[in-house]
């Protein structure tokens, strides 16, 4: 019986061929959620879908995009609240 943990079919099973002609199943690790856009909604791209300790991991140009509110709203909510903004100010 496999642990606890791994009895959950969101992790993802692959069978390995390991020594001795046995087949094993080994877990993958389970993905995250991708990053969506915090106004629509939206899967937010060129961010990694990893979690926090792996993307720790990553240069800092792979973590976020280096835009103003990059990686929390997607260009189409970004252009509308900056023209927003402009308006009333
Ligand atoms: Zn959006």
């Amino acid at each position: 019986m496999p642990r606890p943990y791994y009895r959950t079919r969101s992790r993802k099973r692959v069978k390995i061929k390991v020594p001795g002609d046995r087949l094993a199943v080994h877990y993958k690790r389970e993905k995250v959620k991708p990053p969506r856009c915090r106004q629509c909604g939206t899967v937010l791209s060129g961010l990694p879908r990893e979690v926090a300790s792996e993307i720790r991991k990553l240069n800092r140009t792979r973590r976020r995009i280096s835009r103003m509110f990059g990686g929390q709203l997607c260009p189409q909510c970004l252009k509308t609240a900056l023209k927003q903004a402009v308006r009333a100010g």
